[in-house]
């Protein structure tokens, strides 16, 4: 079976992410990247990114993101 073909990708900055990065303290970026293959497969992927030029970024699992200062639905975690 051929690997399935990506068909459509979409990225969006989460705007309710309140995360700091674990660098320098200063806050960070969370970026949604939502791509579609043609076996109707959805992968989710989360990018997490320094808002100053220290070089940090890392990718997250949807529902790792708590760990980074806010749960999957985008609210601060507790
Ligand atoms: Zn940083």
């Amino acid at each position: 079976m051929p690997p399935p073909r990506l068909i459509s990708s979409t990225a969006a900055e989460l705007l309710t992410f309140f995360g700091k990065c674990p660098q320098c303290r200063y806050s960070a970026t969370a970026t949604e990247t939502v791509l579609r293959y043609d076996n109707d497969t959805v992968d989710t992927r989360i990018y997490l990114s320094c808002g100053q030029p220290c070089g940090w970024t890392t990718q997250v699992a949807p529902d790792h993101t708590g760990s980074y200062g806010f749960t999957a639905a985008g609210q601060p975690a507790p």
